[in-house]
């Protein structure tokens, strides 16, 4: 069974000059499975995942990952797993996980929400979760009345707000969540995101951290120099905390041209960042843009499924990913 996996993976997913990168896509991992995150694994299903990566694949520190596919040194089967945003779960739940395997990861941390933060997300998701049960006018959001019961209706309305306030500006958005949590009546956790102090730990078990910027705004909506301070200050506020360099970066939502454009792209590159990752679906070759490589957000339930998809990401290949422009080419 191992060889027959390893064979068909080797296959798309072959080292050196022809190296393909897939960069594995996590934000949370939960204690336990939570009604209102279906998609976000819990430590059972995150355990298996990395069981079968440290099985099947070699996994590599994101940037030593990075210089490899570059200069066409990767190993077959080469995996980077990286984590989004900067939750408290990916130091107590995922940490000792990755140490049991001996796997490397990188924490790519939004950094206004260390410390007590939560993101708009999160609020909305938290409000509905812990919401009193009952009728909700929901019409200041243009989506009426709503009877709070169960957990479906939970999480159906929950998204719908999500969706709702995705591309509002940045602080309409926070001030809308935070006035529907209110309403709700909702009492917010204050724990969900790193604080200095984990971010540390996290640093000092090898955890690479990368920057996500400060407030994870929808970059592509924001007035240019409004994305710059974003991107500076997110970096500048780990190096203080880590007393470190921080040469890896992930665009907030990370869809191009939808929520990040060619302007941020040259931005990332003029800030000296080692290179830059999208939530664009697919794996990584050597002429792919450093400043735009993709990563693999792996859903399944299965560690067949799994390893289906990943094998799937790798013979699909870097389709979608811009290559690297004449400067960038190694
Ligand atoms: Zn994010």
């Amino acid at each position: 069974m191992k060889t027959l996996w390893r064979y068909g993976l080797e296959r798309f997913a072959p080292g050196g000059e022809e190296g393909r990168l897939a960069v594995l896509l996590y934000h949370r991992v939960l204690e336990r499975p939570d009604p209102l995150r279906p998609d976000e694994p819990d430590l059972a299903r995150f355990t298996w995942q990395m069981e079968t990566l440290a099985r099947l694949c070699n996994v590599l520190p994101l940037g030593e990952a990075v210089q490899r596919l570059r200069s066409g040194t990767l190993p077959p089967r080469a995996v980077a797993v990286t984590f989004d945003d900067g939750y408290a779960d990916n130091l107590t739940v995922a940490l000792p996980v990755l140490q049991r395997f001996g796997l490397p990861a990188t924490v790519f941390v939004a950094s206004g929400f260390l410390d007590g933060g939560i993101m708009w997300n999160d609020l909305v998701l938290e409000a509905f979760a812990r919401a009193r049960p009952g009728r909700v006018d929901l019409s200041p959001l243009g989506l009426g009345e709503v009877e709070v019961a169960d957990v479906a209706v939970r999480r159906n309305t929950a998204q719908r707000v999500l969706r709702t306030l995705k591309y509002l500006p940045m602080t309409t958005r926070l001030e809308k969540a935070r006035a529907l949590a209110e309403h709700l009546g909702a009492e917010l956790p204050g724990d969900l995101m790193l604080t200095t102090e984990q971010l540390r730990t996290l640093a000092q078990a090898g955890i690479e951290i990368g920057a996500h910027t400060a407030h994870h705004p929808i970059l592509a909506v924001l007035e240019e120099n409004a994305a710059r301070t974003e991107i500076v200050e997110g970096r500048e506020a780990l190096e203080e905390r880590l007393e470190r360099p921080v040469t890896l970066f992930a665009y907030p939502n990370g869809r191009p041209g939808q929520d990040y454009t060619p302007a941020h792209v040259r931005m990332v590159r003029e800030m000296d960042f080692q290179a830059a990752f999208t939530t664009h679906w697919a794996v990584n070759a050597k002429d792919s843009d450093p400043f735009q490589l993709a990563r693999v957000h792996v859903w399944d339930r299965t560690p067949v499924r799994f390893t289906l998809r990943l094998a799937h990401a790798f013979r699909r290949g870097p389709e979608g990913v811009p290559k690297a422009t004449g400067s960038d080419r190694s």
